[in-house]
């Protein structure tokens, strides 16, 4: 499981702590802090980013390590290992509370992202989610770079039992999702998906692509798709792709593979935008909701 090796170390970081029988400055500092940004750079977590939360669990931890009652040692342990949670946290909360689709009206969802990071499989994994909470899902397909991404939404649609929307004549994706959108808030449809074509690259033809759809469905929420295996790459992709998508949620994939996740975390707090759900496998069912506090927590062990 990916971030697992990170749990693993910043788990050992916080025993080492525990088994320590003063808590001093040189404790934490030179051992506790030192190996968890150590953890976290290996991750692929980004370099400002880390040396920020090292300065804030500095500044937190301070008062405590100053005072000299030595009865307060558990106490202070405490403090420590709350600053630690409490900065975790923030690196994957930015604080912006994601779009919840509402029942009884249509809810537009645009995914957008490069080739090959999950769109069309999260496409479908959305629908069969919020079906099984009660709304009615449908999916529009305005894929018409990648020969076939009709046929794969087609089947995995299917085989969801989710109603879908595509074409293997229209050339125009714009033409299709507007035509998609329409036809299924006609049928009053809760929520509608559109899958956007992806590139190998950031171009502009794809971002221009995106604007235009995005301009015809007006999408209550757009999600950017990021395959969690890009590392170091993944701040820079979702920033290209926020300048010109202006996306208010991200889904982190292929969170089961070997990927060191660290990416999508420096993503979060590059484009101050929550990441809402985890794709854990190419099943349909492989879908984790995402919340900072819990993933923190259970990341902790
Ligand atoms: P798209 O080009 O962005 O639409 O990507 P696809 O949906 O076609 O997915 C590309 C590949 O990634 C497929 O083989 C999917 O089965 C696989 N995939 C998507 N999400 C996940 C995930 O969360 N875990 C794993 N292991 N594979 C995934």
């Amino acid at each position: 499981m990916v971030l697992a090796d990170l749990g693993r170390k910043l788990n050992s970081a916080l025993s080492q702590l525990n088994r320590a029988p003063v808590v001093d400055e040189k404790v934490v500092l030179d051992g506790l802090l030192k190996e968890i940004t150590n953890a976290l750079l290996e991750a692929d977590v980004n370099v400002k980013l880390v040396a920020t939360l090292r300065k804030q669990v500095k500044a937190k931890v301070k008062p405590a390590l100053e005072s000299t009652d030595k009865a307060k040692e558990v106490q202070r342990k405490n403090i420590i290992h709350r600053a630690i949670h409490d900065e975790l946290v923030h690196l994957v909360d930015p604080g912006v509370e994601p779009y919840k689709p509402k029942k009884g009206q249509p809810n537009v969802i645009m995914a957008v992202g490069l080739q090959g990071n999950g769109k069309t499989t999260t496409c479908t994994k959305l629908a069969v989610h919020y079906q099984k909470r009660g709304f009615k899902c449908c999916i529009v397909c305005a894929d018409t770079f990648r020969a076939g991404a009709f046929d794969q939404t087609r089947q995995s649609a299917t085989k969801a039992k989710v109603h879908f929307y595509g074409s293997y004549t229209e050339t125009d994706p714009v033409a299709i999702a507007a035509e998609g959108v329409a036809k299924f808030k006609k049928e009053r449809f809760e929520v509608i998906i559109v899958d956007t074509s992806g590139r190998h690259r950031q171009e502009s033809e794809l971002f221009e692509e995106m604007k235009q759809i995005q301009a015809a469905v007006k999408p209550d929420m757009t999600i950017l798709v990021l395959d969690a295996s890009i590392g170091q790459a993944a701040e820079a992709q979702s920033r290209a792709f926020k300048e010109s998508a202006d996306f208010g949620a991200i889904i982190v994939t292929k969170m089961d593979g070997h990927a060191k996740g660290g990416g999508a975390i420096s993503a979060v707090a590059a484009t101050k935008t929550p990441i809402i759900f985890l794709g854990v496998g190419e099943h349909l069912g492989d879908l984790d909701r995402f919340a900072p506090q819990p993933f923190i927590s259970q990341l902790l062990g």
